[in-house]
């Protein structure tokens, strides 16, 4: 849990671009995004996977990722929204801290899952969060 990097970042000992915090959960853009405000959403209890996430403990990171798919919606424009949530290396888990992926989808966009190429850099990231929080 110490070592853990979205607790690092949820306890601020590493930089992010937050977008949304309550008692339960942190959300935060993804800095290799599959779309325009691919957002993170983490609860505070440190779990690998959703398999060791109390009940409780889910239904409290909830209204986060609600809250936080509906501020993406209305402020980015998007026309429909995705929320990806992996477990495990195979399933493609690179994080064992669990999270949800929400991931806006724009008309005219190609289908699949693919990174933003270039990645967006720091300057783009801050702008987008006062878009979404300012
Ligand atoms: P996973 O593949 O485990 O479902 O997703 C992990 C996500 O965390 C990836 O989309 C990756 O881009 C993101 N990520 C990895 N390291 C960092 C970081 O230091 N800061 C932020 N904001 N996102 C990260
Ligand atoms: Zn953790």
């Amino acid at each position: 849990m110490d070592q853990c990097l979205f607790c690092k970042i949820i306890r601020g000992e590493i930089p992010s671009y937050k977008i949304f915090e309550d008692d339960h959960a942190f959300a935060f853009l993804d800095i290799n995004p599959f779309g325009r405000g691919h957002t993170l959403v983490v609860p505070k209890f440190h779990a690998e996977q959703l398999f060791q996430l109390p009940p409780e403990e889910l239904a409290g990171v909830m209204p986060a990722v609600q809250r936080t798919a509906t501020l993406l919606k209305r402020r980015l424009g998007c026309e429909g929204l995705a929320l990806m949530q992996l477990n495990g290396e195979v399933a493609g888990q690179t994080v064992f801290h669990v999270h949800f992926h929400l991931i806006p989808r724009y008309a005219g966009q190609p289908a699949g899952w693919q990174p933003l190429t270039p990645p967006p850099s720091p300057e783009d990231l801050a702008a987008l969060q006062r878009e979404l929080v300012g």
